[in-house]
């Protein structure tokens, strides 16, 4: 099992604590923000998932890219991937989008 943490630059004054946890072919993404402690979706898990180091104000940053390369082949990439389908179809309501990022938030959370 591996983990990495990164602090996180967000609407608060203090950074926020992104946590990613690999176990196997799993892979859990918590992050400390109020949408991520009321189980929810949120912008600084997914950027950092799409290798997004911008906002890591920590010094490790760098470690952004191995996070890609533990998203691949896990569930949690699988609900990613559906989400993002379902935002670029103008077919798909938003409803349809908010199920998505619930069911991404339960892969993260899980
Ligand atoms: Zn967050």
């Amino acid at each position: 099992m591996e983990e990495l943490t990164f602090l996180v630059k967000g609407s608060a004054t203090k950074p926020y604590e992104v946590t990613f946890i690999k176990d196997g072919n799993s892979l859990t993404a918590l992050c400390d923000c109020p949408a991520g402690q009321f189980g929810n979706s949120c912008k600084h898990r997914i950027a950092i998932m799409d290798g997004d180091a911008t906002a890591i104000s920590g010094r490790n940053a760098d470690q952004a890219s191995r996070i890609v390369e533990w998203l691949a082949g896990t569930d949690v990439e699988a609900a990613l991937t559906e989400m993002r389908q379902a935002e670029k179809d103008p077919e798909k309501t938003k409803a349809d989008v908010a199920n998505l990022k619930k069911k991404l938030a339960k892969a993260m959370n899980s």
